[in-house]
């Protein structure tokens, strides 16, 4: 007896989920999920390969995400969502699938500014920006990383001094997404008194923001350099309560905690555009699919995509419960990385010529993943956190 392809069992399950993960998710969570899906189905997939292509951030479906509750939707009060971690990486997740660009969008103006304002910020702070920002009115950015120093912000040269009451920045921010299009940026800089964060609205004279142009990785997406020459602020723009990198870096962690869902959304997307096509393409009078090797590369897709996302709602669930260790979430963002670049690789290796195209998402997935792998703690870094937590000896310098 033959067996076809049509025959199999699998075809009765979702490809991507071969543990029923999703008995661990509350209805809330499954509803959540579905709504972002269809949202990302409709507005996302249908239009990414052109936003890609003419290297278009769409900055019209922001008021979409906004009504979808998605804008510092982790965040309480101040007309955000209060949603759980776990609905945040959810959803994460899903717009991930849709284009990392797009999450990143998401987790630049939640877990980055609108954090850092939430958390640091005054009471006129933050009821001045936040509810702004959580409608899609007022697009926020972050200025940490600089020309000379990445990995390691400590080594910023941005300086803000005291003239009077005012404050007066000087320095160049790079790779700050979304600068030139928003209303807002929350800048680090040196001051006499430690490293400070300032809340800069982008009109301010001596604020400019450049995009960086001719990227061939989150096309979708803005990154921008910006200068800052002689910003005069008032007294009342310094970030009131925090001094130091815990600033930054409690605001990284939010975001680092997001790429852990996200990178496997787009894991997910490539492998199901693989396992699609290799249905259909026949070579040599069958479908890829009925070949040994292809089901190969798909079991060990599906079960790295499979671990991934359980090691998310893991993670998701401590910090819900407030028992999360802040190395976990370099456990997550190394592996969920690492882990999503390679699937997606290996995806466009089962499209064959077809997979260099738009047409299909595994590559254009995996370039975006280049740059998910670098912001928030590059690999070196997180393995460097990991390495130091496991043998008690920092390595960093
Ligand atoms: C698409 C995109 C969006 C971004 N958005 C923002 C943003 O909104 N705001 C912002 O402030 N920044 C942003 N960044 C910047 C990002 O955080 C930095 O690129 C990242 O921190 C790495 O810094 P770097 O690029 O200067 O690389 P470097 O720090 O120069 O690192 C280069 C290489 O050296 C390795 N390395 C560095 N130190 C060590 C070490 N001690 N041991 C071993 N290896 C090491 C790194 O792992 C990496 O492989 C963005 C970057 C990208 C690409």
């Amino acid at each position: 007896m033959s067996l076809t392809l049509h025959d199999h069992e699998t075809h009765q399950l979702d490809p991507a989920d071969l543990i029923n993960f999703d008995a661990l998710l509350s209805a809330p969570e499954l509803a959540l999920r579905a709504k972002v899906r269809t949202f990302v189905d409709e507005a996302i997939k249908p239009n990414i390969a052109g936003w890609y292509a003419d290297a278009v951030f769409p900055l019209e479906i922001v008021p979409e995400m906004a009504k979808l509750g998605l804008l510092g939707m982790h965040l309480k009060g101040y007309g955000c969502a209060g949603a759980t971690a776990v609905e945040y990486g959810i959803a994460g997740s899903e717009l991930e699938a849709g284009d990392s660009g797009l999450r990143t969008f998401v987790s630049v103006q939640g877990s980055l500014a609108m954090s850092a304002i939430y958390k640091h910020g005054s009471e006129e702070q933050k009821s001045e920006w936040l509810p702004k920002m959580a409608a899609g009115q007022a697009i926020g950015c972050f200025g940490l990383t600089e020309p000379t120093a990445g990995s390691d912000p400590s080594a910023m040269k941005t300086f803000a001094r005291r003239d009077g009451d005012d404050w007066v920045i000087n320095g160049t921010k790079r790779w700050i997404g979304l600068a030139n299009v928003a209303q807002v940026a929350v800048i680090w800089a040196q001051t006499d008194e430690g490293i400070r964060g300032f809340v800069v609205p982008t009109q301010t004279s001596g604020f400019k923001a450049t995009p960086i142009e001719q990227k061939l990785s989150m096309r979708a997406s803005i990154q921008c350099e910006i200068e800052l020459t002689d910003v005069r602020l008032p007294a009342t723009a310094v970030l009131p309560n925090v001094v130091g990198l815990k600033g930054p870096f409690s605001c990284l962690n939010e975001a680092r905690y997001g790429i852990i869902w996200g990178a496997m959304g787009a894991a997910r997307d490539a492998f199901e555009d693989a396992l699609a096509y290799s249905q259909q393409r026949l070579q040599f009078d069958k479908p890829l699919a009925g070949y040994q090797m292809t089901q190969q590369k798909l079991v060990d897709m599906a079960l790295e995509i499979n671990k991934g996302y359980l090691l998310a709602l893991h993670i998701g669930r401590m910090k819900d419960a407030g028992t999360l260790d802040l190395h976990q979430i370099s456990v997550g963002k190394l592996n969920n990385c690492r882990e999503a670049i390679k699937i997606a690789r290996e995806a466009r290796t089962i499209l064959g010529g077809n997979g260099i195209t738009l047409d299909y998402s595994p590559l254009r997935h995996a370039n975006n993943l280049e740059s998910v792998r670098t912001y928030e703690g590059t690999d070196e870094v997180h393995t460097l956190i990991l390495g130091n937590k496991l043998t008690g000896v920092p390595a960093f310098r």
